[in-house]
C-alpha cells in the first residue's frame, strides 16, 4: 500500500517485466540459464517488486553487495534462488556471504583465504573467479592463473563454481572485434582451468547486448540486466540485434509519477524559480510538482524536460529546485491540483523514455534509473 503521504511514486509493471524475461530467454540457446541483475536497487525499479514480480522465472539473481544479496533473500520467498555477488564485500562482512550460501566474486588470495577460513569442506565457499580479459577493471590477469589455480586446489573449503569475464566494447559499437578478443582469453583462461582442477560447473561471460548479439558468449548463464527492465543496453544494439534477425521486443516496466500540488495564472515576463533563469514568454499557466533533484529528477533537466499531464507534454519552467520543480500548462486548459502527472513512462498517446531524458543531459538510459531516489515508493501494478 501506498503511504497516504506520498507525494511521488514509481509503479512498476508486472507484466512488463515478465513479458521481457521471456522474450529476452526466448533466443538464448537451449540450457542456458537466466541471471536477473538487480543490482542498484533492480537498476532503480526496486529489489522487492522485482522479485516477487519474476523471481520464479529465473534461476539466478546477481547483486552488487552483499546488502542487495540479503534484500533479493529476504524477497524471494519459498524456492530460495541462486545469488551471485558481483561486487566486493569487505572481510570483515564475510560471514554474511559464507552463511546464507551467497556465491562471491573472486580476484585475489587475500579474499579467499578469509572466505575459506570461515567456510567449511562439507559446506565449501562457492566462489566465482572473474577474470580480466580487456576490460581492466575488476578480475585476475591469465598470467597469474595457473599459480593461483594450484594455490586453490589445496582449500578444502573452497569450491570454484563459476568462471567469468565483462565485456568492455558490446554496446557502444557495431564492430565485434575487441569482444572476439576477450572472448578468446575467456576461452584460454577456461583451457587452463580445465586443465589444472576441471571445468568449472558455470562459465559466464554476457551481458544483455552480448547475450542477444553473439550466442558463443552465452556458454552456461548469461547476466541480464537492463533489458529485463524493457530498455535497450543502446540504440546501437537494438539496431544490431534486428540486423542478426532477432525479433525481440521489450517493454518498459516503470513508471515514475507525481501529482500537481499549485496551478496559478502569471504574467508574460516573469521570471520562474531560483537564479531566474527563465522568464515565461507569455502570459501562462503553471504548476507546481513536488519533485526535484532529491527524488532523482536531475537538475539538468532545469528549462529542457518536459512532463506529461492529461497525454500532453509540458516543459519545466526554470530550475528543478531540491524538491520542486515548476512546468508550463498553459496549453492544458483542465490542468488542476491533485492531476496525476508523468515523469518517465506512458500517459495516454505520449511516452517519455528513460532514453530521451538521458540525452538531455548527456548520460545514458542506466543512470536516469537507477538514480531515481530508493527511498521512493515502489509499487506494482498488473
Ligand atoms: C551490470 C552487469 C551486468 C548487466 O549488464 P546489462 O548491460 O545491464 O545487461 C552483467 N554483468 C556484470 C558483471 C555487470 O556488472
Amino acid at each position: 500500500m501506498l503511504d497516504i503521504a506520498t507525494k511521488n511514486w514509481v509503479e512498476i509493471s508486472k507484466s512488463a517485466l515478465v513479458a521481457n524475461v521471456e522474450a529476452i530467454k526466448r533466443p538464448l540457446k537451449p540450457g542456458v540459464n537466466f541471471m536477473a541483475v538487480v543490482k542498484s536497487n533492480a537498476y532503480g525499479h526496486g529489489i522487492a517488486p522485482t522479485v516477487r514480480a519474476i523471481g520464479k522465472k529465473v534461476d539466478w539473481f546477481g547483486v552488487d553487495s552483499v546488502i542487495e544479496a540479503e534484500e533479493v533473500k529476504k524477497f524471494a520467498g519459498q524456492k530460495q534462488p541462486n545469488i551471485l555477488i558481483l561486487g566486493h564485500t569487505p572481510s570483515t562482512a564475510h560471514h554474511r556471504v559464507i552463511q546464507p550460501g551467497f556465491r562471491q566474486v573472486v580476484y585475489d588470495r587475500p579474499t579467499i583465504l578469509s572466505l575459506a577460513k570461515l567456510a567449511k569442506p562439507k559446506r565449501p565457499a562457492k566462489i566465482h573467479l572473474k577474470i580480466e580479459t580487456g576490460t581492466s577493471r575488476q578480475g585476475m590477469l591469465i598470467d597469474d592463473l595457473s599459480s593461483f589455480l594450484r594455490w586453490i586446489k589445496q582449500k578444502k573449503s573452497i569450491q570454484l563454481e563459476g568462471l567469468y569475464t565483462h565485456f568492455a566494447n558490446i554496446e557502444d559499437t557495431s564492430d565485434p572485434i575487441y569482444a572476439l578478443k576477450q572472448l578468446k582469453r575467456f576461452k584460454t583462461a577456461v583451457a587452463i582451468t580445465e586443465s589444472l582442477i576441471g571445468r568449472p560447473k558455470i562459465l559466464h561471460t554476457a551481458c544483455s547486448a552480448a547475450a542477444l548479439l553473439y550466442p558463443e558468449t552465452q556458454f552456461d548463464l548469461v547476466r541480464v540486466g537492463i533489458s529485463l527492465y524493457g530498455m535497450w543496453p543502446s540504440e546501437l544494439t537494438q539496431e544490431n540485434v534486428k540486423l542478426v534477425g532477432n525479433r525481440v521486443i521489450l517493454k518498459p516496466a516503470l513508471t515514475w509519477k507525481t501529482r500537481i500540488v499549485q496551478i496559478k495564472n502569471i504574467a508574460r515576463g516573469t521570471p520562474i524559480s531560483y537564479g531566474l533563469t527563465e522568464k515565461v514568454s507569455r502570459n501562462s499557466k503553471i504548476a507546481v510538482l513536488p519533485i526535484g533533484y532529491w527524488d532523482g529528477f536531475d537538475r539538468g533537466w532545469s528549462s529542457i524536460a518536459s512532463v506529461l499531464v492529461h497525454g500532453k507534454r509540458a516543459k519545466v519552467l526554470g530550475r528543478v529546485c531540491m524538491n520542486m520543480c515548476i512546468v508550463d500548462v498553459t496549453d492544458i486548459r483542465s490542468a488542476q491540483p491533485g492531476d496525476e502527472v508523468v515523469l518517465l513512462g506512458q500517459q495516454g498517446k505520449e511516452n517519455i523514455r528513460a532514453e530521451e531524458l538521458a540525452a538531455k543531459i548527456g548520460t545514458i538510459n542506466y543512470e536516469v534509473v537507477t538514480r531515481i531516489n530508493p527511498l521512493l515508493p515502489r509499487i506494482i501494478v498488473e
